[in-house]
């Protein structure tokens, strides 16, 4: 039980992707884990699903959209009602809109960044206040294609090269109250946010690229964000870890 009485909030975590399969992978380590919907009804569904998932599991489903401060606000003081404290925040919800340059307005790119960077901004604040005094973990969500570029992706490039910098930024400002910050860069995951907005002729080439031949599943990452959140990496901060088969090297 590596994370045994470690309480987690994992933001975007009511769909089946990367923060669902994490938080399975918590709740297996003895975590007390809240998932977050971004509306009432995926995070109704979502509280049905663990139910079956993981009957015997402590945890909570909390409606929160990381782009409205009060969801935010909310889901810690939920949490630290419930368990009196709060050990690990993992930053990942987002959203990857495929469109040229040409075509993306000021609004368009703004919307990204706002769920993707400011989201993670908010959360990351928020949790200093839980977490100031005993310490914790932040894991942040990044991407392959902030190294690497993205064909008709400028906006979400973006967002996660600026969350490579606020994991660095913030590691540094942290560590005095031993909050470690690091930052996961998945390469290709075969969830919705991929099936829905990257062309099967990509994701075709994208696997060529990839030593190990495949896309991942969202179990291949659950590893490492179990060990990030845990104390066996409690000499880790500011790292940027890439997970991609070796995409990006
Ligand atoms: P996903 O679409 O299943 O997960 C994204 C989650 O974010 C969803 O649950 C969605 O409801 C939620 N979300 C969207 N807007 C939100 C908002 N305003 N507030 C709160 N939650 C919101 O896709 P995924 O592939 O599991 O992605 C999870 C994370 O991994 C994302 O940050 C994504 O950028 C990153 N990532 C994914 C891949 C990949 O290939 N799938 C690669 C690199 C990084």
């Amino acid at each position: 039980m590596r994370l045994k009485d470690k309480v987690a909030i994992i933001t975007g975590s009511s769909t089946k992707g990367i923060g669902y399969a994490v938080a399975l992978g918590f709740i297996d380590e003895g975590a007390k884990v809240v998932v977050c919907g971004v509306g009432d009804n995926d995070t109704a569904d979502a509280l049905e699903r663990l139910k079956q998932d993981r009957p015997n599991g402590d945890y909570l489903a909390v409606k929160v959209d990381v782009t409205k401060l009060e969801d935010v606000e909310n889901v810690f003081k939920v949490a630290k009602e419930k368990w009196g404290h709060i050990d690990i925040l993992v930053n990942n919800a987002g959203i990857a809109p495929a469109k040229s340059i040409e075509e993306m307005s000021d609004e368009d790119f703004e919307v990204v960044l706002n769920i993707n960077t400011f989201g993670t901004f908010r959360c990351t604040r928020e949790a200093v206040k839980y977490m100031k005094d005993n310490g914790g973990s932040i894991i942040n969500t990044s991407s392959f294609v902030s190294l690497y570029g993205s064909n008709s992706q400028s906006a979400y490039t973006a967002s996660k090269a600026a969350i490579n910098g606020l994991t660095k930024s913030n590691a540094k400002e942290l560590g005095k109250y031993k909050i470690r910050v690091n930052a996961i860069a998945p390469g290709v995951v075969m969830t919705d946010m991929v099936k829905n907005t990257v062309d099967e002729k990509t994701i075709g080439y994208l696997q060529m690229m990839t030593p190990l031949g495949r896309g991942a599943t969202p179990e291949d990452l659950v590893g490492l964000y179990i060990y990030l959140a845990s104390d066996e990496s409690s000499f880790t901060t500011g790292t940027i870890i890439n997970i991609d088969g070796g995409l990006v090297m």
